[in-house]
This record gives structure tokens, C-alpha cells and sequence, in this order.
């Protein structure tokens, strides 16, 4: 029997991992905190380790997992931005992930972003809790007839750009890779980055964290923005350089911000911080802006997409502990 440390368990993870485990020829030893270069010995006599988006798999907590006689690392998500690759290769350390688990939970996020930050309803809320029923700053715009820019046509890009067209929008994109068919299929145009930062009334995030990417939406590609665009992210914080968009937003040259991931989200998203002095004063900046609106990284929080990510992470242990191949798109190393 295999025994997986996961790391960074929530009561959801719990919940939804031990129901795909159940069974299944697995051990699971839940920790609360996170997966580092610290943690890393706690998976002592462990054959695999399960670690989520803010553990960080650095070249020591990785050499330290191998020496512990760790042999797999089995991420529930999709994104590996947080694993050195070459490390893991080097230590022998085989690296699986969950390629794609419910892109209408993300890209439905993104809408909901959209939605609640162009008509208020964070604030609409709040007033009318406290019975105050006046509509003043309450003033939306209607997407119906408006352009939406997807930058990253992947799997949740598409899906999020159909919601999209849904409202009635003109939906433009950019990506390296087009997909030519889907998008005459589906009434989108692909356009070059530049143009679609400079036609999009919103601009909508769905492309990978890469060092080519690290911070795409910097000073001089806000500029190009259309005045008065909003951005989304439900990507990856550092796909934003945040000093830029404080700025812009100050200026008024951005007129939203609506954010599900943040840089420095590590260490301060997933907990209850709700007793704490903030320590990082960009954040708290962009938490007093009426128009920046922040989730703390919920985007795939659905029944759906957990019940998906456990069964396709116990599928990769259980693959991995008896030398299976792996589905395709899941191994990473
Ligand atoms: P995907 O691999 O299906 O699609 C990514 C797309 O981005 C690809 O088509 C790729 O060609 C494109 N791309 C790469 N570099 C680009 C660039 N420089 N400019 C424009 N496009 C580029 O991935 P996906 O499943 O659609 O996920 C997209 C991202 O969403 C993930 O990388 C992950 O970071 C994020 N995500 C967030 C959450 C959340 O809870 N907030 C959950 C899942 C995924």
C-alpha cells in the first residue's frame, strides 16, 4: 500500500481526496501546512508526496523528498509553475499534475468577476445589508455590444470566451498556438497581443506562468490598454505586475481590476488571515480601489472540479506506486 503526504489540506481537499481514495489500495497523512524545502522530511517513508499551488518545490525541498525516499510528486492542479522540473528530473523524482479538471469552473469565475465588479454587486450588497438602498457610484456599463480580449486560448480561454460571446460581445484573441477552426467556429478573431490590448473593454487572462510570460501586463503593455479597460486574471498573480496597475488604476487609465491570483498570493491566500496586520502593502492598496475586486484564488472551487482533481490525483498515484503509465498529459517529468 502506497502512503501519499499531501500537503496544504483544506477541509475540501480532505473531504474530496479521502472519497476518491476510498477503496483504493492507498495511505493518505493529511498536513495543514504547506510543502517546502522545511516540510519537506515530514514525508519521511512516504512513496509520494500530493502538493497544491503554493507549495514550493524548490531544488531543496526536492532533493530533500528524494533523499526521504519520496518517488513521486502528484500536483492537484493544472499549473507546475511552482516545481523546479530540471530538479525533480535530476533527484529522479517523477512529477504528475492534473492537466484539466473543469475549465467552466475557472472561466465561469471570470464572468462572475466581470459581472460583479462592472454592476457593483459587491457593494450593492454590502448597502443594501445595511438598508441603504441608494444606487449612487452603482453605475455599470452593458457588456452587449462591448469587446472582450482572451489572451491564452487554451482550454479554459475557449470556454471563457464563449461565455463571452453569450453577452452579446465582440470576443478578440491572442495566442502562440490559434486554433484557426474553433475560433471561425465560434465568431472569436484572432488578433495580434498588441491589438487586442488596444480594442478590449476587457481583457481576460488564461494563459500559463512562464518566465516568457512573468509579468505580460507590465507599465508599457497597461499603456496600450484602452482607457478605461478592465483586466482579469484567474491565471497566475505574477502574469501582473501589481506596481503597474496601482498606478494605472490611480491614474484612471484602468478602469477595473478584477483578480483571482495574486504575486505574492503565497502564504496569505487559503488561510485566515482575518486577525492579522497585512504585511504587504500593495495588496492593501489595491483593496481600498472601488474598482478592483479580489477572490483569493476560488476560481476552480466547484464540486465538479475537486470531485475531478481527486479522482485524476489518487488515478496518478495509483499509477505511479505500480509503474502504470500515466494518462496522457499528466506526466511532467
Ligand atoms: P491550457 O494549457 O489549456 O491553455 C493555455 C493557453 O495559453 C495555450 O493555448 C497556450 O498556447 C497559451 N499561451 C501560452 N503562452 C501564451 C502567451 N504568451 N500569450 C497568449 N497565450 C499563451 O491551460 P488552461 O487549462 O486553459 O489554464 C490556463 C491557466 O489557468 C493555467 O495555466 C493556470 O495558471 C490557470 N488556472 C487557474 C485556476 C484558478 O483556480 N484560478 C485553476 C486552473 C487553472
Amino acid at each position: 500500500m502506497t502512503t501519499t503526504a499531501v500537503y496544504d489540506t483544506k477541509p475540501y481537499d480532505y473531504e474530496y481526496l479521502a472519497a476518491a481514495a476510498d477503496g483504493k489500495p492507498l495511505r493518505m497523512v493529511f498536513h495543514d501546512f504547506r510543502l517546502g524545502a522545511e516540510t519537506a522530511r515530514l514525508a519521511e517513508g512516504c512513496g509520494a508526496v500530493c502538493a497544491f499551488v503554493n507549495d514550493q518545490l524548490d531544488r531543496e525541498c526536492l532533493k530533500t523528498l528524494a533523499a526521504c525516499g519520496v518517488r513521486h510528486v502528484a500536483m492537484r492542479c493544472a499549473g507546475f509553475n511552482n516545481v523546479d522540473l530540471t530538479a525533480a528530473r535530476e533527484c529522479g523524482l517523477t512529477v504528475t499534475r492534473v492537466p484539466a479538471y473543469s475549465p467552466y469552473a475557472v472561466a465561469e469565475h471570470a464572468a462572475a468577476l466581470v459581472l460583479t465588479l462592472n454592476r457593483r454587486i459587491h457593494r450593492a450588497f454590502n448597502r443594501v445589508r445595511e438598508q441603504n438602498f441608494s444606487l449612487a457610484g452603482l453605475v455599470g456599463f452593458d457588456l452587449h455590444g462591448k469587446t472582450c480580449g482572451i489572451v491564452g486560448t487554451g482550454k479554459i480561454g475557449r470556454v471563457a470566451a464563449g461565455i463571452f460571446r453569450g453577452f452579446g460581445m465582440r470576443v478578440v484573441a491572442y495566442d502562440p498556438t490559434p486554433q484557426p477552426e474553433w475560433a471561425a467556429a465560434h465568431g472569436v478573431e484572432y488578433l495580434a497581443f498588441d491589438d487586442v490590448l488596444a480594442v478590449s473593454d476587457i481583457l481576460s487572462l488564461h494563459l500559463p506562468l512562464t518566465p516568457d510570460t512573468h509579468h505580460l501586463i507590465n507599465a508599457a503593455t497597461v499603456a496600450r490598454l484602452k482607457p478605461g479597460a478592465m483586466v482579469v486574471n484567474t491565471s497566475r498573480g505574477k502574469l501582473i505586475d501589481t506596481t503597474a496597475v496601482i498606478d494605472a488604476l490611480k491614474r484612471g487609465h484602468l478602469g477595473g481590476l478584477a483578480i483571482d491570483v495574486y504575486e505574492e498570493e503565497e502564504g496569505m491566500f487559503f488561510e485566515d488571515l482575518s486577525g492579522e496586520v497585512l504585511q504587504d502593502d500593495e495588496f492593501s492598496r489595491l483593496l481600498v480601489f472601488p474598482n478592483v475586486l479580489v477572490t483569493a484564488h476560488q476560481a476552480f472551487l466547484t464540486r465538479e472540479a475537486l470531485s475531478e482533481i481527486a479522482r485524476v490525483t489518487v488515478d496518478n498515484i495509483l499509477r505511479g506506486s505500480c509503474g502504470e503509465p500515466f494518462l496522457p498529459n499528466t506526466m511532467l517529468t
